[in-house]
């Protein structure tokens, strides 16, 4: 078998979506465990909805997710001649067809079909002109789109995802190739372009079953055998439904502001639809590449769930040293507009992360640590202070008196522990009535790392000013 070469040929009319993003991960994953070729093809030809700024999103979004491509960026515009001439071939060969219908004789069809009560479908037994109007229409130089004359034959493949899917080419219309401006359709360019670009697998999204059969049909015609096809399940909301902005973020980039890290989503984008064939839900990424095949992608329809991404994010955070986190936690707090002068920030990374599910997260909590910063009450602080009622004050003075005493070059995890433990005891207190009260004053709630490791992350003149 030759080396595989695949590709991921997204259209520049949107952002990167995660189904998208999700072809493009098992695209490459294919290519990195077989050693093969991950291409990356631009498909630009729809002029009016094709932009840079949205290649550019995708590229960033592929290059945020880790997934580097060997060949590429292609971009489809380019190959427009090539197109063409596959078309004037299957035309001189007789594979294909002038079609000299106007858009009015047409669309004269549609309404035929639509009055009938009948799915419009071409056919070119019925809707072809006399062959004395196809002669006038030639020697007056009237414009004609090239169509392509499906055989009529079984046409069936093994999908290394679905299994054996079989079509009938009299089911399937007489498809436009060309169009009479001499621009190529989609199916006629794919064909031509994967053809050229020595495309062994392609691994796409359900949505194209049904152009398959079609693109069939082309490679035969132009004397090629069709690579081998994977169509990877469609992804839905958790109410079953076809995702869409309907259940919130569908853009990478979207997850990316939100604080996901990247290898969270490629792992959860990684598991939609396939699965390393046992119970793992984080999977390393060298783990994916040597597990991965295209027949254990699963058929049956994944499902999108934002809860189980931000669950898998919060894991990658308590695993990730505070080091590899610095870069995306101070993007975050450039965003909150806070400040940190030569603070260390890794500690404080260090101290939250754990109980953060999103970087955002993180870095609010590592904002909330740093001098000078507002402090608000959250909904557990204003409960707590509710229900210890008159005894919140004295015992915060009690900690605040026992921390105190702690001097700057003694300011340690275990020192401050003794200091309040020793406090709660003498003041017959339950040590929680001489804790929460600080957590409250330091973080506005009532969650957070222990209170002593807590002070000394936000450092022995802070704490003693926030509490008073
Ligand atoms: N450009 C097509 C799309 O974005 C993909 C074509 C293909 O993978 O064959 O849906």
């Amino acid at each position: 078998m030759p080396t595989p070469r695949v590709r991921f040929a997204p259209s520049p009319t949107g952002y990167l979506h995660v189904g998208g993003a999700r072809t493009a991960l098992f695209n490459w994953l294919y290519a990195r465990q077989t050693g093969g070729t991950f291409v990356l093809r631009i498909e630009d030809t729809d002029k009016e909805r094709s932009t840079d700024a949205h290649t550019q999103v995708i590229l960033d979004g592929m290059t945020w997710l880790g997934l580097d491509w060997d060949e590429g960026p292609l971009f489809q515009g380019a190959y427009a001649d090539r197109h063409r001439a596959d078309a004037e071939r299957l035309l001189a060969e007789g594979k294909a067809y002038k079609d000299y219908l106007t858009a009015e004789e047409l669309e004269r069809w549609r309404e035929h079909a639509k009055a009938n009560g009948t799915a419009f479908r071409y056919d070119r037994r019925l809707m072809g002109l006399p062959a004395e109007e196809v002669a006038r229409r030639e020697a007056a130089g009237a414009p004609y789109a090239i169509r392509f004359a499906m055989p009529d034959e079984e046409i069936s493949w093994i999908d290394a995802v679905h299994g054996r899917i079989s079509w009938q080419g009299r089911d399937l219309d007489d498809l436009i190739i060309l169009r009479s401006d001499g621009s190529a359709i989609y199916n006629l360019a794919v064909v031509s372009d994967d053809i050229a670009m020595e495309i062994t697998h392609v691994i796409r999204g359900d949505d194209h079953v049904s152009n398959t059969p079609k693109q069939i049909a082309l490679y035969r015609a132009l004397g090629h055998e069709p690579p081998v096809f994977a169509h990877v399940p469609m992804i839905l909301g958790t109410d079953g439904k076809k995702l869409s902005k309907r259940h919130g973020a569908t853009a990478v980039g979207d997850y990316q502001d939100q604080g996901i890290l990247p290898d969270a989503m490629r792992n959860f984008l990684a598991l939609l639809g396939w699965s390393p064939g046992n119970d793992d839900e984080i999977v390393t990424l060298d783990e994916m590449i040597r597990r991965f095949s295209l027949e254990a992608i699963q058929s049956k329809a994944a499902v999108f769930d934002p809860a189980k991404l931000e669950w898998m994010n919060g894991q990658y955070l308590s695993m990730m040293p505070a080091a590899e986190l610095r870069a995306p936690v101070v993007r975050q707090l450039e965003r909150l507009g806070a400040s940190w002068g030569d603070r260390d920030l890794d500690p404080i990374i260090d101290a939250v992360k754990a109980r953060a599910r999103t970087v955002t997260m993180v870095a609010e909590q590592v904002a909330i640590r740093l001098p000078g910063a507002e402090i608000p009450l959250d909904v557990k602080g204003e409960a707590l202070i509710a229900k210890m009622g008159e005894r919140f004050a004295p015992c915060l003075a009690i900690a605040r008196d026992a921390v105190a005493a702690v001097p700057e070059a003694e300011w340690t995890a275990e020192a401050l522990e003794a200091a309040m433990r020793d406090a709660a005891t003498r003041e017959e207190l339950k040590l929680g009535d001489v804790m929460q009260p600080v957590r409250v004053a330091l973080t506005g709630g009532t969650v957070s790392e222990p209170v002593n490791e807590l002070l000394v992350v936000v450092g022995r003149e802070e704490s003693l000013r926030r509490m008073g």
